[in-house]
């Protein structure tokens, strides 16, 4: 069903005001992590002031150690609510377990499917279920087919709302956190009508690269990026060195004008 030879024009995802697919590249930021009230608040401000489309702010954190932050949980969603509400961006979450999924929907407004879920097929029923979007990512060292076919669970469960999402794959290089697969971009947009995005924050692990490879996704064809941002990097609680500065956010968005601002 997520295939172009079952439907030949591009899939929109709406949520709020924002519009992932078709012509505009569309700009999802903010924080890794929900970490208080003013971190937020501060962050999305200075995010919405130079033009992204939605908000994203994890309140379940998937970390690969169980001693690190794990998230605000239901606090971190009602932060993420209230600055929907006093900024009219809406906001992308991860959702991390079925239990969470009803929760999750009265606060925010896409859900996103982390990449240690891409393959947890209750999780993706039950977000197929749902009416809201998705925001599924590739698996750590999924292929595209897989990929695909965890979308296509999502589709079967009744909701065409899904952005599919790049963050970078496992290989044997390790001067970067992961490898940015540009290919699948390439690839995902001829094969399938949902819109692709590119997470260069996951994808690189490198706050200076970030930037390059942003440029890199839009070029290559993507509908949009997911990147993390914070304005005091140095004190985050997740993925501190890779998140863009706001005078770092300013600067990808003046190079991104001319995708940001396609007719
Ligand atoms: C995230 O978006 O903060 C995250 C944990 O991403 P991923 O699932 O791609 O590692
Ligand atoms: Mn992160």
């Amino acid at each position: 069903m997520v295939s172009r030879e079952v439907q030949a024009h591009d899939t929109v995802v709406r949520f709020g005001n924002a519009a992932v697919g078709g012509n505009k590249f569309a700009v999802i930021a903010g924080p890794c992590s929900v970490e208080s009230e003013a971190q937020l608040m501060a962050v999305a401000e200075v995010v919405k002031q130079h033009g992204a489309v939605a908000l994203r702010g994890g309140a379940y954190k998937p970390r690969t150690s169980p001693y690190d932050f794990q998230g605000m949980g239901v606090e971190g969603l009602k932060l993420l609510h209230k600055a929907n509400q006093q900024l009219g961006l809406p906001t992308v979450s991860e959702v991390m377990e079925v239990g969470q999924v009803d929760t999750m929907c009265e606060y925010v407004d896409c859900l996103q499917i982390g990449a240690r879920n891409m393959q947890n097929y209750a999780l993706l029923k039950a977000v197929g279920e749902s009416k809201k979007p998705v925001l599924l990512k590739r698996g750590l060292s999924a292929t595209i087919e897989e990929l695909l076919l965890a979308a296509e669970y999502i589709y079967d469960a009744g909701n065409p709302n899904i952005i599919l999402c790049e963050r970078g794959i496992r290989t044997y290089e390790t001067a970067t956190r992961n490898t940015l697969d540009l290919n699948a971009v390439a690839y995902l947009k001829q094969r399938t009508h949902l819109p692709v995005v590119v997470d260069p924050s996951h994808g690189t692990g490198v706050r200076e690269l970030v930037i390059p490879l942003s440029r890199a996704a839009a070029a290559v064809g993507a509908d949009g990026i997911i990147v993390e941002s914070h304005l005091n990097p140095c004190e985050a609680l997740s993925d501190g060195h890779q998140a863009l500065t706001g005078p770092m956010f300013e600067q990808l968005m003046q190079e991104l004008k001319p995708f940001v601002e396609a007719a």
